[in-house]
């Protein structure tokens, strides 16, 4: 198994951040790439807001010293080349654009070590999309990080019918380190395990708004109830907010595209985003 000492992750927005800072806070040496000094200033103040949020959320073992010491750890560079010469694994966080991860690849792929593996958090693309751009598909596969990945620490790796079982492993086993709980995906799927579940029962949530069986409330409190479960499906499309909720589901059937257009009135044209703009189906107090 190839040992992984350096990491490189490439887009440092929302998940290239967190994937970055979890990987330095577990002890990793890090290179954060973006395309420009302005994104790698936001990156910056990013990874700060990281290292309070781990200490005001009592991740463990965090405090004072040691998210310091993570932030040492992480070295920021707009220069592709430079950023992956020493890699032993890649960490692909770029948009969710398949020309662009595309393009990405194919300079990646002439820019790093043979050694070096790949690896992509894209969420709805799968790795084959990918594989042939790569110049390297046994040593290519998806590590699918989630929102947040200090808390909901899963990470599903998902390769290719070409990627190398050795190379998965050490994947596998490289995601252990870095404090998630490795989800191993035997074929490829599109959403992966997480998603294949939730869309599904969301989309029957929205059904059931939508053909007027009953409201938000009454629907999320008989999941809680009857399932244990802490939160019920318009709770959760509150925290993954309206806007994306509404792209998933003008891309489905006619009962989805009818949710689609019910959130958009109701909601989204009022400013109703979802927890992050204070009021979606709930409201909540100020942050
Ligand atoms: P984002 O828009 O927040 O961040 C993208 C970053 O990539 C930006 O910093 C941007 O400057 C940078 N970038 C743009 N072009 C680039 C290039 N050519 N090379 C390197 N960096 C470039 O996006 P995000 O939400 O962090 O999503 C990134 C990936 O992670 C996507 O594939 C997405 O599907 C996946 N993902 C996102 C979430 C989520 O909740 N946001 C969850 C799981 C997986």
């Amino acid at each position: 198994m190839t040992a992984i000492a350096n990491v490189t992750v490439l887009g440092t927005g929302v998940l290239g951040s967190q994937i970055a800072y979890q990987t330095a806070f577990s002890g990793f040496d890090v290179v954060a790439y973006d395309i420009s000094d302005d994104a790698l200033e936001a990156a910056k103040e990013r990874f700060a807001g990281l290292a309070r949020t781990y200490v005001a959320e009592r991740v463990a073992g965090a405090d004072d010293a040691s998210v310091d010491a993570a932030l040492a750890r992480i070295t920021l560079s707009a220069d592709l080349g430079e950023a992956v010469a020493n890699a032993d694994l890649v960490i692909e966080a770029v948009p969710e654009q398949l020309a662009l991860k595309q393009a990405t690849y194919e300079k990646l792929a002439a820019l790093a070590p043979e050694r070096t593996i790949f690896a992509t958090n894209s969420s709805t693309l799968l790795p084959s999309d990918l594989a042939p751009f790569t110049g390297r598909a046994d040593r290519f596969l998806a590590l699918h990080f989630a929102n947040r990945v200090w808390a909901h620490n899963t990470a599903e790796v998902m390769g290719t019918d070409a990627t190398d079982p050795a190379v998965y492993a050490t994947v596998v086993d490289f995601a252990g380190k870095i404090g998630m709980v490795p989800i191993e995906i035997k074929k490829e799927k599109a959403g992966y395990l997480l998603n294949s579940l939730l869309v599904p029962f969301l989309s029957a949530a929205g059904e059931l708004l939508v053909d007027g069986i009953a409201e938000p409330d009454a629907i999320d409190k008989t999941w809680r109830i009857g399932t244990g479960a802490p939160m019920g499906p318009f709770q959760i499309y509150d925290i993954v907010g309206l806007t994306t909720a509404y792209n998933i589901s003008k891309a489905g059937g006619p009962k989805q595209q009818a949710f689609a257009d019910l959130i958009k009135e109701h909601y989204i044209d009022q400013g109703k985003l979802g927890v992050a703009t204070g009021e979606g189906f709930y409201t909540y107090p100020k942050a």
